[in-house]
């Protein structure tokens, strides 16, 4: 099973910032940024290139979750962004799709 369906099934412990019956998000291993969470399915899709439109449902539910953590964590009001890596050349290394959600200081653009 991959290491972010063993999150959602609570196999690995993490720090759960939201969760519902669709969704969790967490906090992040190796933040990068002040605060730095993922949000998950708990259904497993493993990225937005695998992504069909039964997935649609879930995939609004990812960034509706995103706002919800930014707002559990305080930086909604600073702002926020959110992030989904799709594929290994855009620094996808764990293939369960996932949106960071990162805030608590400025953020560059572009990103590297
Ligand atoms: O977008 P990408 O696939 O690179 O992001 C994976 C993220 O998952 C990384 O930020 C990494 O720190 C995080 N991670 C985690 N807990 C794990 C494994 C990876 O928070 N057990």
């Amino acid at each position: 099973m991959c290491i972010f369906c063993k999150i959602a099934n609570k196999e690995i412990p993490s720090k759960v910032v939201f969760e519902d019956e669709h969704v969790i998000a967490f906090h992040d291993v190796n933040p990068q940024a002040p605060t730095h969470a993922l949000v998950i399915p708990k259904r497993h899709i493993a990225g937005i290139a695998q992504a069909t439109p039964e997935d649609e449902a879930v995939l609004g539910r990812l960034l509706l979750a995103a706002r919800r953590v930014a707002e559990l964590t305080g930086i909604a009001e600073s702002g926020f962004r959110t992030v989904v890596n799709s594929g290994a050349n855009a620094g996808q290394t764990v293939f369960h799709i996932h949106v960071h959600v990162m805030g608590g200081r400025p953020m560059a653009w572009p990103p590297g």
